[in-house]
């Protein structure tokens, strides 16, 4: 039965809304969980993703206090270098052109070590990513990029951990249960009206923590937001993050925040469905563009494939292939790199075609002329400068010169039968403008004062991502701001009783 009233609410069951129910279990609040999607859909974004969490470490020492379990051999065989803490800050800086809120960048990165030890203290077991954030080189592991820690289990272990740790400690998650609006009035915020099981009614609640995702399963606000074109874009995860947590604040009176014409958008199969497909999960990324070419309709390359590691760019490359005609584009690879392509281009539901001359191989690639996708293979092939070894462990400078769309590492000259090509299409992760929060993840409204019992964290709190994103960022904000908003709302309803 859904209790008339509690201590806390928390709106959404995706990783912010689940970390921010634990913290406010450990101030002693009793939570209540409001999750919109039926059980079987449940987990929000979370569910989709790979687990991957950037977090800064000094060395291996950091990371075998996370992972116990690390074996002295995979250590031995494994160069897992750092990521300090001073790398996470101008990875921060540099990919969101210096436009992320310092306050909550340093909370972010301060806090991200200490909260996984926390996740880990509630049960969460980690593990390193030698599939996707490392290639073997003369018999090593070289981790690169700055990501280096998995969830066991990867997006679906991490929600079985999250309800695992929710149900220990008696926190209640209803299903099917829609939080409508804010019960709220000049004293602030006191509850939500909430849809359960297609009932409506109040549930009253000294504070309210929302967590319920951005709005890139919203069509019309993509288009309002994010620009024309926006709404051809696939969705990469669920279909229930309308932007209904930033709607409710905003029609209390919050602030809004941050980038809200920006987004995560990547390449994603071009016949992926509309939403994403829990049995795929993330299966419809192709991430692997830094050993390859993409050329668009026209049989042009629009974009530097090599810029930097995919880690760095692929958040923004979604964008760029929903502007080529039909937002659509090919990614072309031949023999000798389709060992280093990841997993997920080896799914049943991928669309690939395969050749053994390059002629064969244009001819095959749908809607793009083929003629001029030819010659900007054979242009680019002439572009490419050999003497420097290639190595995709490093940023190796193995460089095109001449061409007008540069590839600035990893060039290789696409020669060797049989060659293959991936279309890809625009897939959103989420949205990147939300809601103005405080350090204590308090939201502010439009006069810059904090609304009393309003608390936010996840996907719909604005100000830290800005045209780019560092990959394992998103989880990790979860955590920390999910940790906090739960602290915060958790000690003041306490403080109220
Ligand atoms: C395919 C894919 C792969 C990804 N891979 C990674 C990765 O490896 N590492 C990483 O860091 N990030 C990754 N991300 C991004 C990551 O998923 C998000 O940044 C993160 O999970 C967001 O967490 P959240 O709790 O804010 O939102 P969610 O996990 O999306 O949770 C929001 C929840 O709110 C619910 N909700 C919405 N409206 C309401 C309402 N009105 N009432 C009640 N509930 C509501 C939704 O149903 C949902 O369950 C990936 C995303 C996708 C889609």
């Amino acid at each position: 039965m859904l209790p008339e009233q509690c201590d806390v609410v928390i709106v959404g069951a995706g990783n912010a809304a689940m970390c921010a129910a634990l913290a406010a279990r450990e101030h002693g609040a009793n939570v209540v969980v409001l999750e919109r999607a039926p059980q079987h859909e449940a987990g929000g974004n979370t569910r989709f993703t790979a687990g991957a969490i950037r977090c800064a470490y000094n060395g291996v020492e950091d990371l075998r206090e996370l992972m116990p379990d690390l074996t002295e051999e995979e250590i031995a065989r494994s160069d897992f270098g750092a990521y300090t803490e001073e790398q996470f800050f101008d990875d921060m800086a540099r990919l969101t052109e210096n436009r992320a809120n310092p306050d909550l960048v340093e909370l972010l990165v301060r806090r991200s070590r200490e909260s996984m030890m926390w996740l880990r203290s509630n049960g969460f077991r980690f593990a390193p990513i030698y599939g996707r954030q490392a290639f073997k080189v003369d018999g090593r592991f070289k981790f690169w990029g700055g990501l280096t820690v998995e969830a066991r289990g990867g997006g679906p272990g991490m929600v079985e951990a999250h309800m695992k740790a929710a149900a220990k400690n008696n926190i209640r998650v209803f299903y099917e249960a829609r939080a409508m609006s804010l019960l709220h009035d000049d004293n602030g915020v006191h509850g939500v009206t909430v849809r359960y099981r297609g009932k409506t009614r109040a549930l009253a609640s000294k504070s309210v923590v929302l967590a319920a995702g951005g709005f890139e399963s919203n069509p019309e606000w993509r288009t309002r937001y994010l620009g024309p074109g926006w709404d051809l874009a696939k969705v990469r995860g669920t279909r229930f993050n309308t932007g209904d947590g930033i709607r409710m604040a905003l029609d209390a009176g919050a602030s809004p925040c941050g980038n809200w014409s920006g987004c995560h958008a990547v390449g994603w199969d071009r016949n992926a469905p509309e939403y994403g497909d829990p049995n795929v999960g993330d299966g419809f990324q192709k991430h692997s563009y830094p050993f390859g070419i993409m050329i668009n309709a026209n049989g042009d390359r629009f974009i530097d494939e090599g810029a930097d590691f995919r880690n760095y760019t692929y958040a923004k490359y979604g964008a760029m292939i929903l502007r080529q005609p039909g937002q659509f584009a090919w990614q072309i690879f031949d023999a000798k790199v389709t060992h280093l392509l990841r997993d997920e281009y080896r799914i049943r539901e991928v669309t690939r075609v395969k050749a053994d001359t390059l002629e064969d191989l244009v001819a095959r690639l749908d809607d793009v002329d083929a003629e001029k996708a030819l010659a900007t293979i054979h242009d680019y092939n002439a572009a490419v400068h050999t003497e420097i070894e290639f190595n995709p462990n490093v940023k190796d400078g193995r460089r095109t010169y001449g061409l007008q769309v540069p590839k600035s590492n990893w060039a290789n000259i696409i020669d060797t039968p049989p060659f293959e090509a991936y279309a890809v299409s625009c897939g959103i992760t989420f949205t990147f403008g939300g809601l103005r929060i405080n350090n204590d993840a308090q939201v502010m409204d439009t006069d810059g004062v904090p609304i009393p019992g309003l608390y936010a964290a996840g996907e719909l709190v604005g100000g830290l991502f800005y045209f780019n994103y560092p990959g394992g960022t998103g989880l990790m904000s979860g955590v920390v701001f999910g940790r906090i908003a739960g602290g915060s709302a958790g000690k003041a309803a306490i403080s109220k009783r």
